[in-house]
């Protein structure tokens, strides 16, 4: 659905994209994240037909928009990481303005407006200025605008960015909403967290290349060398836990208090089932035990070396 291939930007002797290349197929979400100037919006750009690449192709929903860009235009849904409002407009007549540019049939394009209007929540905005929406507003008419020609391919440039938590927590349901049915969806974050449970797939971002994508499992795993482990037990003495985890080798950082603690493990998931079984088998009444498995966030701040251009 969208296939980026050896895509590469230079900027005099500053290569923006070194050779990005990545596939995102029907119906994922792929999250593009990486920190400022890591070359995200070039990314998008070079993907939406806006930015010449100095090499490689972009297809998107199978038209090259570099060759066709007013036919790939049709498939595509893009949201600016910055983008301008025509204030003075109605939210209404900014979206008829965008529908007859996108050439919807003339029937259909008041039914199309007050359909994207309901699926963005603006409907209380309807009759109203632009100039008087908030920024969260403002972001999902911008969503809003670009879905009303149904595209099958989302771009979104730092769609979160500068919202407060509520307008955050409406855009994460409303790209959710967006992906249940069926759209393809590539979004650059810096927010991590805003990507965890809604993307299919991540790839981080830096100094123009990807340094590491796949499933946040795989991503996650890749980045993990050791296991974060808490237990819990009853009774209060650490002891007998304490001298048992010690025994073995694959443990570290062991930091148990009263009935609870935490331990660093470097073997796989399987292996920890006989720990715990260890645990047991001494007479330590253990009453929760698992791994504690690191957020999106956590593991970009290993992988990451926030290094920018
Ligand atoms: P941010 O999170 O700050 O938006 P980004 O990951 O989107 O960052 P880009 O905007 O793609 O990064 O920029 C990548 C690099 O290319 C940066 O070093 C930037 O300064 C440079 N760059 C971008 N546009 C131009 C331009 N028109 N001319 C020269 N250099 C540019």
């Amino acid at each position: 659905m969208i296939e980026l291939m050896q895509l590469r930007k230079e900027y005099d002797n500053l290569v923006a994209v070194d050779d990005l290349t990545l596939t995102v197929p029907m119906g994922e979400i792929f999250g593009l994240i990486g920190p400022n100037g890591a070359g995200k919006t070039t990314t998008i750009r070079m993907a939406a037909g806006l930015l010449a690449p100095t090499m490689g192709r972009a297809i998107v929903a199978g038209v090259d928009v570099a060759k066709e860009p007013e036919r790939a235009q049709q498939h595509i849904g893009y949201l600016a990481d910055f983008f301008a409002l025509y204030e003075d407009l109605k939210v209404w007549e900014y979206l008829d303005y965008f529908a007859h540019a996108y050439n919807l049939p003339e029937g259909e394009i008041a039914g199309r407006i007050n359909e994207v209007i309901a699926q963005v929540n603006l409907e209380v905005k309807r009759d109203q200025l632009i100039h008087g929406l908030s920024r969260g507003m403002k972001q999902r008419l911008g969503i809003a605008r670009a879905i009303i020609h149904h595209p099958k391919v989302m771009l979104l440039d730092e769609p979160a960015s500068g919202l407060d938590p509520k307008a955050r927590l409406e855009l994460r349901n409303l790209l959710r909403a967006l992906r249940d049915q069926g759209a393809t969806i590539l979004i650059s974050s810096h927010i991590l967290t805003e990507l965890e449970g809604f993307c299919t797939s991540i790839g981080i971002m830096e100094r123009g290349r990807l340094v590491r994508s796949g499933s946040i499992e795989q991503v996650t795993a890749a980045a993990t060398t050791t296991r974060l482990v808490r237990l819990s037990w009853a009774g209060d003495s650490p002891g007998l836990a304490q001298e048992k985890l010690k025994s073995d080798a694959r443990i570290s950082e062991i930091n148990l208090g009263s009935g609870s603690g935490t331990f660093r493990f470097s073997g796989s998931e399987e292996d920890l089932a006989p720990v715990l079984a260890g645990l047991v088998a001494i007479n330590v009444q253990v009453t929760s035990f698992g791994e504690v498995k690191q957020t999106v966030e956590e593991v970009y701040m290993k992988l990451s070396t926030h290094e920018v251009m």
